[in-house]
């Protein structure tokens, strides 16, 4: 049994984590600024003695004593991460600073949730770990591909000069039950105007691709990560399945039955044109591959929406 802190533990990926690393035994940390996270991802675990919640902003540093470190607070929608940019680039880099500063101390191996975002409007497609991206240093995508990239620096500068055990995952688009419901995510706000009867958005043309990873198997990635020896990453995480939005839009018309028609508004600057991972070094070093397609992975997290619209 290890001692894990999960920062970001309250949000969408880090609240499914937590169920992973409480179901294998550890005693669990989970420390949030509930910016976009909430209480209510993590209700489930408040009887169990091995769980614990911190209201905290990583802002600023704490004192813990854990043997493991999941770095992931951090706003991930592009809606949230812009409302205070520079609240962004303090938590990515301040942030991570602080949770490095712990990990430093009391030689805890520590991982951090990176991106894909890193390799910003990619020339390189599939992305590889060893392309160093097209990112807009300006523009409004930066306070979070730059504080992300900025990150990944500050791991290795520690590992390199400190000593300290890290892990860098580079995260593709994640989907599945509790992402907000106004989380602003192509899936999310798909899936809720569906079930609404609302019109689809799509921004601009719909012929920009993502490839979607459902959560259960990026939990799993992270977990492997962690648990490897002797390799730091950066290591790509995410499907490499590849679809249009027209075609993610289709896919969620289709399961709900809805005839929400489909509307077409700007696309926001920056915006990647295409986005797929290249997963063979996470095969290679991990063992780790994702097993559950897009059409299998949307109808709990469609339902997990409805859910949510009822009770409201
Ligand atoms: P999320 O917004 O649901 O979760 C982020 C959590 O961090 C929230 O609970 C939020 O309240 C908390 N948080 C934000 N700023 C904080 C601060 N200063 N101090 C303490 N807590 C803070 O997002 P998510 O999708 O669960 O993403 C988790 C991590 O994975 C993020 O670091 C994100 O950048 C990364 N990531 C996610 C995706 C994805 O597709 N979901 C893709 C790439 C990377
Ligand atoms: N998108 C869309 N309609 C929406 C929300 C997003 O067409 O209602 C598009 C967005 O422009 C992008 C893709 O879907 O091309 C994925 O967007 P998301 O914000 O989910 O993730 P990211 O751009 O960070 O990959």
């Amino acid at each position: 049994m290890s001692r894990i802190l999960v920062t970001g533990g309250a949000g969408f990926i880090g609240s499914h984590l937590v169920d992973a690393l409480l179901e294998r035994g550890h005693e669990v940390l989970s420390l949030d600024n509930y910016f976009t996270g909430s209480k209510d991802n993590l209700l489930q675990h408040l009887d169990n003695p091995r769980f614990e919640m911190v209201r905290h902003d990583v802002v600023e540093p704490i004192l813990l004593e854990v043997d493991q470190v999941y770095n992931l607070a951090c706003p991930a929608s592009p809606v949230h991460y812009q409302y205070n940019p520079v609240k962004t680039v303090k938590t990515n880099v301040l942030g991570t600073l602080n949770m490095l500063g712990l990990a430093k101390r009391v030689e805890a191996r520590i991982l951090q949730a990176s991106t894909s975002e890193v390799y910003g409007d990619p020339q390189v497609h599939p992305q590889t770990e060893d392309y160093w991206g097209n990112v807009n240093p300006i523009g409004l995508r930066s306070c979070y591909d730059e504080g992300k990239r900025l990150a990944e620096t500050l791991m290795m500068d520690y590992h390199r000069s400190n000593e300290v055990e890290v892990r860098i995952v580079r995260i593709f688009n994640t989907y599945g039950p509790r992402m907000a419901i106004d989380d602003g995510r192509v899936v999310s706000n798909f899936a809720v105007q569906a079930l609404k009867g609302e019109p689809i958005t799509i921004y601009g043309d719909g012929r920009q691709t993502r490839s979607f990873c459902y959560v259960s198997d990026l939990v799993a990635g992270l977990i492997a990560m962690m648990e490897s020896e002797n390799f730091t990453g950066p290591v790509n995480l995410g499907n490499p399945d590849e679809f249009t939005m027209l075609e993610l839009a289709q896919q969620v018309l289709d399961l709900t039955g809805s005839d929400s028609r489909i509307v077409h508004q700007d696309l926001p600057p920056d915006d990647p044109t295409r986005r797929r991972p290249d997963i063979t070094l996470a095969r290679q070093k991990l063992g780790w591959s994702p097993a559950v397609k897009l059409a299998s992975g949307l109808a709990p997290t469609v339902d997990y929406f409805r859910s949510v619209l009822q009770s409201k």
